[in-house]
This record gives C-alpha cells, sequence and structure tokens, in this order.
C-alpha cells in the first residue's frame, strides 16, 4: 500500500498534515489514480467580443476541469456568486491541496477542503468546493463506467419534471409568457415573480394588491390545474408583510411561496409558516447540511431549495434531501446557472425520491446552446436521464473564446426614501 501525504502540495497543506491519509493503491479492480491538475474557466454568459472591455450586463460561469494520470478528466460548475473572480481564486488554492490525490476518494478530499478551512466557508468557498466535487463525480462515474445516478443508489424514476420562470413587466406580459412556455415547451409547471416594476418604490398596500392582479392573471391564463410557484426573491424583511401577500394569493393556490423573508432566520420562517396556508420554499442562499439543519429541523419549510452549485455539491444535496426526507419535505433544487449545472441537477433528481421539480432554462440562447457539447433538453415539460457514463456532457472548450467573461455585479434596488431595498 502506497504511503499518501499531503505534504507535498505547498506550504497551506503542509501545516495540516500530522495525520497523512492512507488510501489503497486500486479501488476494486481499477488502479490506482491521481489528480494532475485543476483548471477553471470563466465563461461569459452572453456572446461578446474577445478581449472586449465587457459591461455589467449577464452574469458569468464558472467551471472547473480536474486532469488525472489516468487519462480520465471532470467537470464541474461553481456559482458565480460574485465576485466571480474570487471563486476562481478558492478553487486554484484547492488544487495546491489536491493535485496528488484520488479523486474517486470524494467524501475525504470533501473534508479535507471543508474542514481544513479556517472558517466555514460563506458562498464562495462553498461554490468552489461544489464544483471541484461535482467534477471528482464526474472522474469517478467515468472511471466506473457508470452515470452518477448510478453511483448514488441508482435510479427513482424514468424522466426529470422541470419548470421554468416566465419574467413579465405587467400581469399581461407575465401570463402571456406563462401560456408560450407551455405550449412551446410542454411544462405543466411555472414560476413568477408577484412583483410588478418599481415595487420597491410603492406603499405596502399596492403592493399587496398588485401582487394579487398579478397573480391571478397568469392563473386565469394557464387554467386551473397548472402549478405556479410565486418567488419573492427574499425582498421581504418583515414577516407580516409576507403574510399579507401570501393571503392576497391564496385564492390562486400557487405550487409554492419562495424565499418569502430573507434566509438568515430560520424561526422567523417559521412564524411565517404557522400563519399561511401555502406551502413555503426556501433554502437557495443556504449552504451544507449545517445552515439546513434548523430550516428543516423546526418544520420552517415544505420545499427545500439548496443549489448544487454553492450547497457544498450533489452528495451533500442528497444529505439535505434525507434530512427533509425524515420531515416529510420535497427538494425542488434552485438551478439558475449553465447547462452544466442543469445536468448536475438531472442525476441528483434520477437518484432521490423526495425530488420535486427542477428549475430549468431551455437552451434557446447562444451561451445555453454553446458551452456543452449536448445540453438537456425539455421534452414535453420534462427532461431524459442521461445513459452515459459520469455526467454525461463535455464542456464545448472552443466556444468559450466568443463568451467572455465581463465585470458583473447584481441590480440594486432603492425605496422611496433612497435607502437600500433588498432585491
Ligand atoms: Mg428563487
Amino acid at each position: 500500500m502506497q504511503r499518501r501525504s499531503f505534504l507535498r502540495h505547498g506550504g497551506l497543506a503542509a501545516a495540516t498534515a500530522a495525520v497523512p491519509f492512507q488510501a489503497p493503491a486500486q479501488i476494486g479492480n481499477q488502479p490506482s489514480m491521481k489528480i494532475t491538475e485543476i483548471k477553471t474557466f470563466l465563461v461569459g454568459s452572453t456572446r461578446g467580443e474577445q478581449g472586449g472591455t465587457g459591461n455589467i450586463s449577464g452574469r458569468n460561469w464558472v467551471y472547473v476541469k480536474i486532469l488525472t494520470d489516468q487519462g480520465i478528466h471532470g467537470i464541474g460548475e461553481a456559482y458565480s456568486c460574485g465576485p466571480d473572480e474570487a471563486t476562481v481564486k478558492v478553487i486554484e488554492d484547492y488544487a495546491r491541496w489536491l493535485v496528488g490525490q484520488d479523486p474517486r476518494n470524494i467524501q475525504h478530499l470533501w473534508d479535507y477542503m471543508y474542514n481544513t478551512t479556517r472558517f466555514p466557508g460563506g458562498s464562495v468557498v462553498n461554490s468552489a468546493i461544489s464544483g471541484i466535487e461535482h467534477a471528482l463525480w464526474d472522474i469517478a462515474g467515468k472511471a466506473a463506467g457508470l452515470p452518477v445516478w448510478a453511483l448514488l443508489g441508482g435510479r427513482v424514476r424514468d424522466k426529470v419534471r422541470l419548470y421554468q420562470s416566465i419574467g413579465g413587466s405587467s400581469p399581461q406580459e407575465a401570463a402571456e409568457n406563462a401560456v408560450e412556455l407551455r405550449e412551446r415547451f410542454g411544462f405543466n409547471a411555472c414560476k413568477m415573480s408577484p412583483h410588478n416594476p418599481g415595487d420597491n418604490q410603492m406603499p405596502y398596500n399596492e403592493v399587496t394588491r398588485t401582487a394579487g392582479e398579478r397573480v391571478g392573471a397568469v392563473r386565469d391564463a394557464v387554467g386551473p390545474d397548472h402549478d405556479i410557484a410565486v418567488d419573492i426573491h427574499a425582498r421581504y424583511f418583515e414577516v407580516q408583510r409576507a403574510i399579507r401577500v401570501a393571503k392576497q394569493i391564496e385564492p390562486y393556490y400557487p405550487f409554492w411561496l419562495e424565499e418569502p423573508i430573507r434566509p438568515e432566520n430560520p424561526d422567523a420562517m417559521k412564524k411565517l409558516a404557522d400563519h399561511v396556508s401555502i406551502p413555503l420554499a426556501s433554502g437557495e442562499c443556504n449552504y451544507t447540511k449545517f445552515e439546513f439543519r434548523d430550516l428543516i429541523n423546526i418544520q420552517a419549510l415544505d420545499v427545500v431549495q439548496p443549489d448544487v452549485c454553492v450547497c457544498g455539491g450533489i452528495m451533500e444535496m442528497k444529505k439535505i434531501a434525507a434530512m427533509a426526507e425524515a420531515q416529510y419535505m420535497m427538494v425542488a433544487p434552485h438551478n439558475p446557472m449553465s447547462p452544466l449545472a442543469t445536468m448536475v441537477n438531472i442525476h441528483f433528481a434520477a437518484s432521490t425520491p423526495n425530488f420535486l421539480i427542477l428549475e430549468y432554462r431551455a437552451p434557446v440562447d447562444d451561451a445555453r446552446r454553446d458551452v456543452l457539447d449536448s445540453p438537456p433538453q425539455v421534452n414535453d415539460g420534462y427532461a431524459d436521464i442521461p445513459n452515459q457514463s459520469g455526467w454525461g456532457v463535455e464542456l464545448n472548450e472552443e466556444a468559450f473564446q466568443y463568451y467572455p467573461p465581463r465585470p458583473w455585479k447584481r441590480t440594486t434596488g432603492f425605496r422611496a426614501d433612497g435607502s437600500v431595498a433588498f432585491i
């Protein structure tokens, strides 16, 4: 058995190598394997001129590619939580720790990244860990000759239910978009914002009244049986405000009410849950089993929404899902990132019994069509489950030159008095 040590990979790792890890030289009938290099790609989500100065429209996507001495590589996606360059730097730092390790010891390498960081990671560190973890699973699947879902307990369903957000700057436009998306892609669910443009400037009663009008317009357009999720996007700070909006839209039977308040306070979410009859969903701003623990244990939610690109990766999301399952909660993964994140989520959904539905955006724009060799498609409202080894897709690295990264930040909202709103 070959004795392995973290000592050889730089000063930061050297400080943590008091008990070197000893891994078997081979796993089953597969030869030993070592990580040789970890690459990152920062790719713009909109087409642009190579070397252009860019603008603030469109976010970037952060990709990870791990190479091994067996010629097998894996790919993953980290959340672009911004600043995206910070996530790239963390991945590059972790590369110094991980080169030389067997990529198939995924839990051990996750522990190595998570436990060795001085403080529990925030969005940037957990995004980096997530992207790396995806690539490790891709390698493990390719080495075994199996899809990742087959390594996660096998498949529990034949296809994966999808929904898409409808947008719309007015109630009428939102309603038209919902109908168009259903007719074009076969969805039987959608998600919408209850807010019209300028809501930050409105009195509370106007926000509440127009939220009802907006949800009502979409319900009238799609009929009684289409599932309509309503996403407040953590724009409310006060529980009472969320309760009033929830009461206004209850007659339209929403699928769920998403992020009705800020994510920091599970007790406030529980108070809300005790006052409304709409299922509550949240979790896109939370990471790891530790942050989901209170939300799940106090029954503050009906639907948990971890994001596989920031929650710690697909195995961490399986653990969160298992905690939710024990409390009779469903999982509807948050998934606004690129088609690679969608594919990782499809493997999660394929193998998870309390999966409900996956957020999705059809690859009809340039970047979503180009960044993968074969982006996941929607077929009558569902995605197929791939049967190739690993994730079943590859990055289209030649296309990246047409999508240079750009400076990007979220829009800032201001209230009528000039103070900064949540958005
Ligand atoms: Mg959301």
